[in-house]
């Protein structure tokens, strides 16, 4: 019989983070005590000032299609945020509101890439992003960088992966998986490189702006020279806790939103109008009212790398943001642990879940097959467990 689905989904790699949660999920339908780490998600509830926001939009009837790219007053929340956090000025024609920011991405790599034109994406980086850049018939180009870099792609790395096919770059600061956090320096350098080179467009995906534990907030659109060819991600999945409410947004060229507009308007359409009404008024307070989960992440951080470090094996730097860590862990590759062979990633998180009962995300989702990615956005008991499990497993 003739195959029934597409070469495109037939080729494409199932989101590991979401596989990893809904394998997690079902240990624990099972009965299993299954400690969740998998997936990159705040554990706090939505904070009541937002949850008041959607409950009044329920109450006001807003129940009709939205503008595709969003409500105006919405956009010009957006617009004030871009400028009061990352000094940068939009117009609403540069704004598009999407279903998460993984739309927005969708949205930028169907109407900005064609068949053959690559992506730089420094790796590690986050599972979505290569096969998003596939499914818009691009090409991704992986440069890997270690943990010796702090998972950082220096200028030469950049300039080195650049050929006359070279369309975009992609990144995210703070990074997922790695936690990393491109200071304004280290932005400026690529900057350098990038400004030979006028027609490469930038993805500069911001999600996790607000989840920095100190070394500031750069973006790379306010660097001279790249605003007008950065696409600026951002959303409030993370620092809102508002994963399931799914609003994501960009500030870019007119060109690229419009077109991004017209994208969505075949797609999906606007997104969510209860949900657009609440991130009103997320992005309206000031930052200064997430600031305890903030606060609560930066001690898991501390907390995690204390008790991870105590375990031989795992090779550990400091993020400075967002809520992963991301262990090189090749010191077990060819070792045999309870009858069971590691040789790669793939098989040290599978041991984890099934030795450990813990749920991690192996590392070669994300480009780097030396390390795994265990999230702390769980409760500081659950880490302590958790850890205390991987180290028995481990013994
Ligand atoms: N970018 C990065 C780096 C992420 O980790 C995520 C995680 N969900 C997203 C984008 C997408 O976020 P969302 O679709 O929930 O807005
Ligand atoms: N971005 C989160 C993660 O990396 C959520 C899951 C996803 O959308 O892939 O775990």
């Amino acid at each position: 019989m003739k195959e029934v689905l597409s070469e495109r989904v037939l080729s494409m790699a199932t989101s590991a983070t979401l596989a990893m949660a809904a394998k997690a999920r079902e240990l624990k339908a099972e009965g299993k005590d299954i400690i969740g780490l998998s997936l990159g998600e705040p554990d706090f509830n939505t904070p009541d000032f937002v949850k008041d926001a959607a409950k009044k939009a329920i109450d006001d009837n807003y129940n009709s299609y939205s503008p595709v790219d969003g409500y105006a007053d919405l956009k010009q929340a957006i617009i004030n945020k871009f400028k009061r956090d990352n000094n940068l000025t939009y117009t609403p024609n540069q704004i598009v509101v999407s279903t998460g920011a993984k739309q927005s991405l969708a949205n930028v790599a169907m109407v900005v890439l064609d068949k053959g034109d690559e992506v730089i994406l420094p790796a590690p980086y986050w599972v979505s992003y290569s096969e998003i850049v596939k499914i818009a018939e691009g090409t991704p180009v992986e440069v890997p960088t270690s943990i010796e870099t702090n998972f950082k792609m220096t200028a030469e790395q950049l300039e080195a992966a650049i050929t006359p096919n070279t369309k975009m770059l992609w990144f995210s600061s703070p990074c997922n998986p790695s936690g990393s956090v491109y200071t304004q320096e280290e932005l400026e350098s690529l900057a350098a490189v990038l400004r030979k080179y006028p027609d490469i467009y930038i993805v500069s995906d911001e999600i996790y702006e607000h989840i920095n534990y100190g070394i500031g907030h750069t973006s790379i659109a306010s660097i001279e020279g790249m605003y007008d060819r950065t696409i600026t991600v951002n959303g409030v999945s993370k620092a809102f806790a508002m994963t399931g409410w799914r609003i994501g947004y960009i500030g870019a060229p007119e060109k690229i939103a419009r077109a991004c507009n017209k994208m969505q308007g075949q797609i999906t359409s606007g997104a969510n109008c209860i949900a657009q009404r609440a991130t009103i008024a997320a992005l309206d307070a000031p930052v200064s009212k997430i600031k305890y989960m903030i606060d609560e992440f930066h001690k898991r951080r501390d907390l995690v790398l204390e008790l991870l470090g105590e375990i031989e094996g795992f090779q550990l730097n400091v993020p400075d943001g967002a809520f992963y860590v991301f262990p090189n862990i090749s010191y077990f590759f060819g070792k045999t642990l309870r009858g069971k062979q590691i040789e790669n990633a793939a098989d040290f998180a599978l041991y984890l879940l099934e030795e450990a009962n813990v749920a991690t995300v192996t590392g070669e989702a994300f480009g780097n097959d030396n390390c795994i990615r265990i999230s702390y956005a769980a409760s500081e008991k659950e880490l302590r467990e958790a850890i205390a499990r991987i180290k028995a497993a481990l013994a």
